[in-house]
């Protein structure tokens, strides 16, 4: 318990610490939650965004191959102006390799020729492209195979369209319009690269039907991302799927550092300025302790009671105050030398204390062999004070070899009974002493 008192200062500043410590590790927590949820929130936002951009691009050029089979529907099964038609929807757009019409599944034109003379054939004798053709013819579904490396070089996407002539009851196969696309052409105005100047890596992948493995069609080759976002969306036959992340992941630890230091500081900050008020503080609480006790017995002083008095009568509390005068005392300083004098003084004290053991009374050395007890306790005045003379009495060896027997004058007075103030209070109380002080001499004499 000592140990505590007086390290009070250390221990509060310990518990502040540790205080301020967990609250910055929450703060801390919490921002870093935020910080995630905000980036995540804004990462959805974007492939939300995106997808539905790329899902509008792969749409608008699928558009090709249908109005190539409403033409041919509507000359029923004639392939007139091929050439035409296909220029203009080709409209020197990179993101066009070519544009086909394969009649029965045999491609017998294309547009542009150049660098896709690879291209004519039948559909139904490529081993790689049979089976999806045959799907497209048996379902009337399109479809969209690749991306995969074309014969003609570079990476694209085709996208097959089965034209059917004739009414739902006899509907006849015609064969395939065909649109031959360049990736990542086609997804120009998609602006995929905005994503990485806002500092994200991007895939934009499908799941490969044939090897059952990731394929990444644009963006990010290198690995896995870290922790990403995803989106995916429908294509013909497949699905497609838009994963961003950033590259050290959703929160930008730099700002959690920046911030963890500076609370780190701070939390070790306060601590510090505590420890020193709550030092400056108890060494002034220690400054007026001194100055309200006599150094030489440890009771309080006679600035202690003018203060207690004062305080007192001011807010009109009921006391007794029982002034104390050793008789004779200079004769122990003459005979038997002055620290046996003050041997005498810290007897007495300890002698006095215990009779101001409750916390509302208090014991005085107010200068030289006089002392003062001030009780605000319910007691018996003069009961209290026939056994403080009693105990005061008793024998007291000086220097270890001189017995002495002490005698006292004694006096008091009671608030608010003997006068209305302090120092009424206090002269009676020393005029009483003084009246026994000369009784004791007369009768000695
Ligand atoms: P009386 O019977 O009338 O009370 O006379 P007394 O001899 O007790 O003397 P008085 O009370 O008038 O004076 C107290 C003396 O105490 C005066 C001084 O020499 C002595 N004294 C004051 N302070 C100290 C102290 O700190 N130590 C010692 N040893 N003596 C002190
Ligand atoms: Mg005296």
């Amino acid at each position: 318990m000592i140990v505590l008192k007086d390290n009070k200062a250390v221990v509060i500043s310990i518990i502040i610490f540790c205080v301020l410590f967990a609250c910055a590790v929450t703060f801390v927590n919490i921002y870093v939650g935020n910080q995630r949820n905000i980036a995540l929130e804004k990462a959805h936002y974007l492939t939300e965004a995106n997808v539905s951009e790329l899902d509008r691009a792969l749409g608008s050029y699928m558009q090709a191959t249908d109005t190539l089979r409403i033409l041919l529907v509507d000359s029923n099964g004639e392939i007139n102006n091929f050439d035409r038609v296909a220029r203009e929807l080709y409209n020197n757009d990179p993101a066009f390799r070519s544009i086909q019409l394969a009649p029965a599944g045999n491609v017998q034109y294309v547009y542009p020729l150049a660098g896709n003379e690879e291209a004519f054939g039948d559909i139904f004798d490529d081993p790689d492209r049979r089976a999806e053709a045959e799907y497209a013819r048996d379902t009337g579904e399109t479809t969209l195979a690749g991306p995969f490396e074309l014969y003609q070089g570079g990476l694209g996407i085709v996208i097959r369209q089965p034209i059917y002539l004739g009414g739902d009851d006899n509907r006849k196969f015609w064969g395939f319009s065909i649109a031959v696309l360049n990736v990542p052409e086609i997804f120009t105005s998609v602006k995929l690269s905005s994503l990485e100047k806002l500092g994200y890596v991007y895939q934009l992948w499908r799941i490969h039907p044939d090897t059952g493995k990731k394929q990444i069609i644009m963006g990010d080759a290198d690995g896995e991302l870290l922790e990403p976002v995803e989106t995916s969306f429908d294509v013909p036959g497949n699905k497609w799927t838009l994963s961003i992340a950033y590259k050290n992941g959703w929160i930008d630890y730099k700002d959690v550092k920046i911030l963890s230091v500076s609370l780190f500081l701070v939390v070790l900050l306060i601590p510090v300025l505590c420890y020193a008020l709550l030092k400056i503080n108890a060494q002034r609480l220690q400054m007026i302790d001194i100055s309200n006790h006599d150094h030489l017995t440890s009771l309080y002083n006679g600035r202690k009671l003018f203060k207690l008095l004062q305080s007192l009568t001011e807010a009109n509390k009921r006391f007794s105050l029982i002034y104390l005068d050793i008789d004779k005392f200079k004769a122990v300083n003459d005979t038997y030398g002055h620290l046996a004098g003050d041997e005498l003084l810290k007897v007495i004290a300890d002698r006095i204390l215990p009779f101001a053991k409750a916390a509302e009374d208090y014991a005085f050395r107010i200068g030289g062999d006089e002392f003062v007890l001030l009780i605000q306790s319910n007691q018996n005045i003069e009961i209290l004070l026939a056994s403080l003379q009693k105990e005061l009495s008793r024998e007291v060896v000086l220097s270890g070899k001189f017995s002495y027997l002490p005698k006292f004058s004694v006096g008091y007075a009671n608030y608010p009974e003997n006068g209305r103030t302090f120092e009424d209070i206090i002269s009676i109380a020393d005029k009483k002493m003084y009246y026994m002080k000369c009784k004791s001499e007369k009768n000695q004499n």
